[in-house]
């Protein structure tokens, strides 16, 4: 589909045509900028509400990370909720435990409710290398449970078997209520569902300047919106269109390659259908496709540039895990930003009373930019309440300023990927 990385996705979207770019003066209720799940998600909760909605995409519906990611629907944020309550308080800290599985929620419900093509599979793994690294599932699986969140299931080395087929673990945790999707089949639904409410999107329409007063004016190269409400939703791809926003996230890239369609050996691979993500800090991440080819992901790359020899990089990994696919065609290899915080919490805020924005939901965003876009949609529409504690939650910058806050982070993730190397 011609915008797009050259992913898996895009070759196999269900909708290939594309929208018009903006042109003239447009007035709405509401203006999001940014056609990922995060201005998605909030259009629709604000179309299903009743709100006039216009959404301003750069270049195509999930150009982002929403239409190339892993499509692992992988429930919480990235950091497990102890950590998230022993920084915020115990009051922030239940509200959002309790909301840890919302975001998956919504996914099933709009996939239901608007009939959405997107290859839905139920069930994640977390794979563990060591026992030091079951010791941490367990303690994730008791955390869960302590926050009223059942769905999760020990696994032992004999049991993983029925789920993955590899000599690489020792065990791991199933999250019954994860699964798996066709990301940009979902995201591009979900666009349909909000055109089917009335709201309008714009694509190949990036927006060069944002008047963020009383009467915002959001406007591109042809056009512009007047609006009552901006939401800003660009994440990771936003650049510096807003440089208050774009110190507080650094720009990672991750790569992610699809075999050719392998037939039955990919489910001899992977027999549940099971997504899986392993326990490492720098991760892999891995699943089947609805025809039968293993997509698998990982690497990062600080400061947003794109990986050229995404092959070199992967297949070494994907080798680890699955040595008999040592004859396998890749068919595609691509990357994509996604927006990291230095807390790994997402961030949400307002840069006047008429903008608000939300990002940085830091590598395990397809659950949270729903959530976060329903909580944009509820603050808008006079519910701040759930959206308000999230923004009142403290900053903190990354070390380091905007020279030095790339290398000291590799050198974070450098030094703690190899202690998982080393298995410490
Ligand atoms: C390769 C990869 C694999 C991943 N795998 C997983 C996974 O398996 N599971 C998981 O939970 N998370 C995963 N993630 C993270 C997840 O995809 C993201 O957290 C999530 O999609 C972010 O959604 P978003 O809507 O906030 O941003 P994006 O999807 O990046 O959307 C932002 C949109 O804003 C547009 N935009 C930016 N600037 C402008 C502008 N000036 N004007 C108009 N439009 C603009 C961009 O073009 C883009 O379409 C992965 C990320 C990547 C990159």
């Amino acid at each position: 589909m011609s915008g797009h990385a050259p992913s898996y996705y895009a070759a196999t979207a269900n909708r290939q045509d594309s929208r018009q770019t903006l042109s003239g003066v447009l007035n709405t209720d509401v203006c999001i900028i940014g056609a990922g799940f995060t201005g998605i998600s909030a259009g629709l909760e604000l179309a299903e509400r009743g709100f006039s909605v216009i959404v301003l995409e750069a270049v195509r519906v999930g150009f982002g990370a929403s239409g190339r990611n892993g499509g692992q629907i992988v429930n919480g944020y990235s950091r497990d909720l102890d950590v998230i309550a022993a920084r915020y308080g115990a009051t922030a800290g239940q509200l959002i435990g309790g909301m840890a599985l919302e975001g998956g929620n919504i996914i099933r419900e709009r996939v239901a409710k608007y009939n959405i093509d997107c290859n839905l599979v139920n069930g994640g793994l977390f794979a563990a290398f060591t026992q030091k690294q079951m010791c941490g599932l367990a303690h994730h699986r008791d955390v869960w449970a302590s926050f009223g969140h059942h769905s999760l299931e020990m696994v032992d080395q004999a049991g993983l078997a029925a789920h993955v087929v590899t000599d690489e673990y020792v065990g791991g945790l199933i999250d019954h209520l994860g699964g798996h999707i066709h990301p940009l089949n979902l995201v591009q639904g979900e666009a349909a569902a909000l055109e089917s409410l009335g709201g309008q999107i714009f694509e190949n329409s990036p927006v060069i300047d944002i008047d963020t007063g009383t009467h915002p004016v959001v406007k591109t190269a042809h056009g512009e919106v007047r609006a009552k409400y901006v939401l800003v939703c660009g994440n990771a791809y936003l650049g510096n269109l807003l440089p208050e926003l774009a110190t507080k996230i650094m720009p990672v890239s991750t790569q992610v390659l699809a075999t050719e369609p392998l037939g039955d050996a990919a489910a001899r691979l992977l027999p549940s259908n099971v997504c899986v993500e392993d326990c490492n800090y720098v991760l892999d991440y891995y699943r089947r496709s609805a025809d039968n080819r293993i997509l698998y992901g990982g690497g990062i790359v600080y400061g947003g540039a794109d990986s050229a020899a995404i092959r070199a990089k992967i297949i070494p990994h994907m080798l680890k895990t699955f040595p008999s696919l040592k004859d396998a065609r890749i068919d595609f290899a691509w990357s994509g930003n996604f927006a990291l915080t230095l807390t790994r919490f997402p961030q949400v805020g307002k840069l006047s009373p008429k903008v608000y924005y939300s990002h940085g939901c830091s590598g395990h965003g397809v659950t949270t930019t729903h959530l976060l876009g329903r909580l944009l949609g509820e603050a808008v529409a006079g519910s701040p309440a759930r959206f308000d504690v999230l923004a009142a939650l403290p900053y903190y910058p990354f070390p380091g300023g905007k020279m030095f806050r790339v290398p000291l982070t590799a050198l974070g993730a450098w030094y703690y990927g190899l202690r998982d190397r080393l298995g410490v």
